[in-house]
């Protein structure tokens, strides 16, 4: 219990709160430190690492490069293979430290470079699966493989009335927004521009829209279109992604023997099949899969996740975001002049009648 109140106050004499100040309340509990969480802007505040996503050196953790004519293009992070050198150059937590003169050393024990963690809303939901599905319906649609092919705004029309139909028989709840040719990112409906713009989901799907917009796309994938080479590999991609999805969601907070191998698959699926087809959009000058400094981020997540088995969905920040909007909610109740005092006041009175409840219920003493 700390000395002095939220606004450095003393505490009234003889009350419960001065009783306890300076002594421990939870018995043996006590806060330790587990690890960073937040996205990568966050993290960067934090550390102010010099590699990160802005620059050609774009990653803290290895020597990966952007492709420009000074780079050395071996260490090209858009390469992910096995065979990618930037692998061998991943630095361990001591190199790490010392090279970014880390402000948590010393300060924060028990911080390690491991729990600085990748967290998956982000990484995929709003960051590369976007470009992923975004390309899958792109590339399908401008080819002719959603009907009528005639009519680009109605057959992404007749797309999303696919979507409603699969999430019925697949018992998933209904995205809030539709399918369209504005939801792939391409806000003129022309095909001049369509074709030299990188489709990419709009930031307005929300990440657990993401979550079932990704197995519908494996879906449509495999069910149209995946009868040549370059549609298998489309097909490929997607299943990659919607694989490993569903791996670590069906896993616990530890991916067994088998949990680990399925995902460690998935994920060379999706991103090695990705990588080529990249590369044969980049050959065709089409504007398609577009590779992001997150694809090498969720590399580095991917490798973690089959060698240690950790299982990254517990490292999301689905919660916290759900936490935000309680808070915005509290908030817009709350008078403006007074909303900086308000608003914790009213936060922790909701939070201690939550942790009384639970009290309650665990048959704890009232
Ligand atoms: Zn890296």
């Amino acid at each position: 219990m700390p000395a002095r109140g939220m606004y450095g106050e003393e505490f009234a004499r003889g009350s419960i709160r001065a009783e306890a100040a300076g002594n421990r309340i939870a018995g043996d509990f006590y806060f330790a430190f587990g690890g960073n969480l937040g996205d990568k802007k966050a993290l960067q505040e934090l550390h102010g690492w010099r590699r990160y996503w802005k620059c050609t050196s774009l990653c803290h953790k290895c020597r990966a490069v952007k492709a420009s004519a000074k780079a050395d293009l071996s260490l090209n992070y858009s390469i992910f293979g096995d065979e990618a050198a930037w692998w061998a150059t991943v630095v361990s937590h001591e190199q790490c430290v010392a090279e970014f003169d880390s402000p948590f050393v010393g300060e924060v024990e028990g911080y390690h470079i491991d729990l600085d963690l990748e967290d998956t809303l982000h990484n995929i939901y709003k960051g590369h699966a976007r470009n992923a599905v975004g390309s899958c319906f792109g590339e399908m649609l401008l080819d002719g493989l959603l009907f009528p092919a005639g009519n680009l705004e109605e057959a992404m029309g007749n797309l999303d009335g696919d979507l409603r139909l699969w999430s019925r028989i697949a018992s998933v709840r209904h995205t809030r927004h539709r399918l369209s040719v504005r939801a792939l990112g391409w806000g003129k409906l022309d095909r001049k521009t369509m074709e030299r713009v990188f489709p990419e989901m709009n930031s307005w799907w929300k990440a657990w829209e993401m979550q079932v917009l990704v197995p519908f796309a494996a879906h449509v994938a495999l069910e149209r279109g995946s009868a040549d080479d370059h549609g298998k590999l489309r097909a490929v991609c997607l299943w990659g992604l919607a694989e490993w999805q569903h791996v670590i969601h069906c896993s616990g907070r530890r991916l067994d023997d088998d949990q680990r191998r399925r995902s460690k698959i998935a994920a060379a699926a999706y991103l090695l099949a990705y990588q080529k087809l990249a590369a044969d959009a980049r050959e065709a000058g089409r504007y398609m899969w577009h590779v992001l400094p997150k694809h090498h981020y969720f590399a580095h997540l991917a490798r973690r996740t089959w060698s240690t088995g950790w299982n990254p969905r517990y490292e999301s920040v689905f919660m916290m975001e759900d936490h935000g909007g309680r808070l915005a909610r509290i908030h817009r109740g709350t008078h403006g002049e007074t909303e900086l005092r308000r608003l914790p006041e009213r936060y922790l009175v909701g939070l201690a009648a939550r942790w009384h409840q639970l009290a309650v219920a665990l048959g704890a003493r009232e």
